[in-house]
């Protein structure tokens, strides 16, 4: 997979306080990665030094293997707050997003019809933008960074001010974006990262704490534990006196640390079937995202 970009030890200090310190990754051409982490984990910061806003204090950012690529034509932006002149029609505004991208000036009207359309905002384009309502104010946001095709597209919380009806707009126009071009987006919410990533990047305190895919995170924090209940407090304390593996009682329920026992369900099941201990339920408990988030970025 060829390479969009190549972030190294890229660092931003405002004196002796680091919003984000010595962040390194990579971003593989036609991916989705999402930047996690809690408020003023440092997410604006690392995408605003990569959408140039602000100067990195020190590392290095390639673009295609260049250090000084040309930000407006290759990267579309949505910042966290976006902000539009009221008087301006969404058309005229984005018209005018296209033109300051390097779109032909007779090629631009084009373009930001198209591209409203795809946001759905193909009815409202000839309306002021002081009247839009806030998930079309996203969407609008999303017409001006996509409006000249970038080949990387940063999205900073797209759908984390949106009501759930917005937030599921946004999304889908996101997932048919990611058939077209390669998206580097922040949020709070595992659960956005969970439908749309192939990658996910941790921060926190202006760390980057951990960086893999969805299963590879899900499998290192999923803290596997087998829950038995059984018909009496009895038998779970029979199961408890010859349970090779370490234990916790509580009432009728025992609980097995499966991955410190290196042990499944198999093995439970066949112990229970030679002891003739009955059961009400067996099950596998897994770490939920929200409770991987926490361990990642609040440890
Ligand atoms: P949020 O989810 O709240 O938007 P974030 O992860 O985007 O948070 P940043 O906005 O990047 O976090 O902020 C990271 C840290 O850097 C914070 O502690 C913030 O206060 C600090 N910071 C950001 N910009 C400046 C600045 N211009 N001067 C001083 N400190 C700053």
């Amino acid at each position: 997979m060829t390479r969009l970009l190549e972030v190294t030890n890229l660092t931003k200090a405002y004196g002796s306080d680091k919003a984000a310190d010595s962040i390194s990754f990579d971003l593989a051409e036609g991916t989705s990665t999402a930047l996690i982490g809690p408020n003023g984990a440092g997410k604006t910061t690392t995408l605003s030094m990569l959408a140039g806003l602000i100067t990195p204090t020190s590392g290095s950012i390639l673009f295609r293997g260049e250090p000084k690529p040309d930000i407006r034509a290759s990267i579309g932006y949505l910042p966290q707050y976006p902000k539009f002149f009221p008087w301006l029609t969404a058309l005229e505004f984005t018209e005018m997003a296209a033109v300051l991208s390097g779109v032909e000036k007779k090629q631009a009207l084009t373009e930001a019809k198209k591209t409203l359309e795809f946001v759905g905002l193909g009815d409202a384009m000839k309306k002021r933008t002081g009247t839009f309502s806030g998930g079309m104010k996203q969407r609008l946001g999303l017409a001006q960074a996509i409006v000249h095709g970038p080949e990387l597209l940063l999205l900073d919380e797209p759908v984390s001010a949106l009501d759930p009806v917005g937030r599921r707009q946004v999304m889908n126009l996101l997932k048919e974006l990611q058939q077209k071009t390669t998206i580097l987006y922040s949020t709070h919410i595992l659960n956005d990262a969970e439908e749309m990533t192939d990658q996910l990047l941790f921060l926190r305190k202006g760390v980057l704490v951990e960086n893999g895919s969805l299963e590879t995170i899900r499998e290192k924090y999923a803290n596997p534990h087998i829950l038995i209940e059984f018909e009496s407090v009895g038998e779970a304390e029979r199961f408890s006196a010859i349970s090779p593996w370490a234990v916790t009682m509580d009432k009728k329920q025992v609980s097995i640390n499966a991955a410190e026992e290196g042990i499944g369900t198999p093995e439970i099941l066949a112990l229970l079937h030679t002891e003739s201990l009955h059961i009400r339920k067996l099950e596998l408990q897994t770490a939920s995202l929200e409770e991987i988030f926490m361990k990642v970025v609040e440890e």
